[in-house]
């Protein structure tokens, strides 16, 4: 068979060693030449905001999921008044996703210090909400410049939060192998960080103190980011964005429910992905295996037990349906999405959408 494809790879700094943010951030802020610096992070990393706040012309603490477009107006003003040029984002994807709507604005550069293992630092991948839901776009101006990695960061996630964001890592892996612009490279990518994310999930659940548990995660979900921001947006992502962004769901949450119901449901359609999974999960099944880490991690099953209502799920079906990519591997229609989400709801077995016959 003829190898061919057009890969895309972006480029970062990537700065990775634990216990070591707040130096290696300023050191990057010195290395940019940065002149008017905005802080970025929530109270909970008001510990980091605090050892940098002497390099800051601002520290931002106001940060909303899915970042609302007021909230991106109010940041993005101050940001114009401040003469701000450089952005240091401290936190999970929503503070992350504020810088990067500032930058979308104005022309600054961003430097990403993430806490939990969302990945939108290795993404060029912005969203805004509005009362009409949930907007996502592609620029290369909100791909963070700089990433630096401090494991111990994530280690304050609780448990439950650990494990729905290193899944919400494990579909960015996933995802990836069936996406509009799959291709060899980010497919190697994404195998790695899933091996990476499995063996340090696994070691999470064994003991949640082991920090080589957490450089494995967040090594893995730096590939994973990086497998999704070359690969695009799949079928997970498209139901996780719509329900996101219409009913406010809780990010990693949603995606941790969602994951096995996508996986089963274009497994029969997509063997040579399903069998990439499988191995680097060490497992003969990739829907067992998935199985399996959930079970362990503990991680929430149901859109229901997240804060989805019953019926929003017909609303939900339309804008899901005209998002999912003509790439998937199994084409799905209204009635057949309609059982998949009312499963995935209810948290049920996902042994009845994997049969071909299904649809
Ligand atoms: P989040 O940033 O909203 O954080 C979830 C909660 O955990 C918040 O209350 C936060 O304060 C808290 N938190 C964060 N780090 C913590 C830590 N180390 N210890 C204790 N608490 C901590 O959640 P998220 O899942 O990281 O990000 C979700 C958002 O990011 C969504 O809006 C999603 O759409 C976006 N996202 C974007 C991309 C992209 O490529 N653009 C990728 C992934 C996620």
């Amino acid at each position: 068979m003829t190898m061919r494809f057009d890969h895309h790879t972006l480029g970062q700094r990537v700065v990775f060693e634990s216990g070591r943010a707040a130096e290696n951030t300023r050191a990057e802020l010195d290395r940019m030449g940065a002149r008017s610096v905005m802080l970025i992070g929530t109270e909970r990393q008001r510990r980091l905001l605090d050892r940098l706040a002497d390099r800051a012309r601002i520290v931002w603490t106001d940060v909303i999921q899915h970042v609302p477009v007021e909230l991106a107006d109010r940041a993005s003003a101050a940001a114009d008044e401040n003469g701000i040029d450089v952005i240091v984002m401290i936190g999970g994807g929503s503070a992350i996703g504020l810088g990067k709507a500032i930058a979308l604005r104005r022309a600054v550069r961003l430097v990403a210090v993430p806490t939990t293992y969302a990945g939108s630092e290795a993404t060029n991948v912005w969203g805004l909400t509005d009362a009409n839901g949930k907007r996502t776009g592609v620029a290369d101006r909100v791909l963070p410049g700089t990433v630096v990695y401090d494991t111990e960061l994530s280690a304050s996630m609780p448990a439950s939060l650990a494990a729905a964001s290193g899944l919400n890592a494990v579909a960015h892996c996933i995802d990836s192998l069936w996406a509009p612009r799959a291709d060899p490279i980010n497919a190697a990518l994404a195998g790695a960080g899933l091996r990476a994310l499995s063996v340090g999930l696994r070691t999470l659940t064994r003991d949640a103190a082991d920090a080589s548990g957490r450089e494995d995660i967040q090594y893995g979900c730096y590939l994973a980011g990086v497998a999704f921001a070359s690969a695009g947006s799949a079928m997970h992502h498209k139901i996780c964005h719509v329900l996101g962004g219409m009913f406010d769901l809780p990010h990693a949450a949603t995606h941790a429910v969602v994951l096995p119901y996508v996986l089963a449901w274009n497994a029969p359609a997509a063997p040579a992905a399903t069998a990439r999974i499988a191995e680097a999960m060490e497992a003969d099944n990739a829907s067992e295996a998935l199985d399996t880490l959930r079970t362990r991690l503990d991680a929430p099953r149901a859109l229901r037990d997240v804060g989805l209502r019953e019926q929003d799920l017909s609303t939900a079906v339309p804008p899901i349906l005209a998002a999912i990519p003509s790439s998937n591997p199994r084409p799905i229609d209204e009635h057949a999405l309609t059982r998949l989400l009312r499963a995935a709801w209810a948290g049920d077995d996902v042994a009845g959408l994997s049969g071909k016959d299904s649809s």
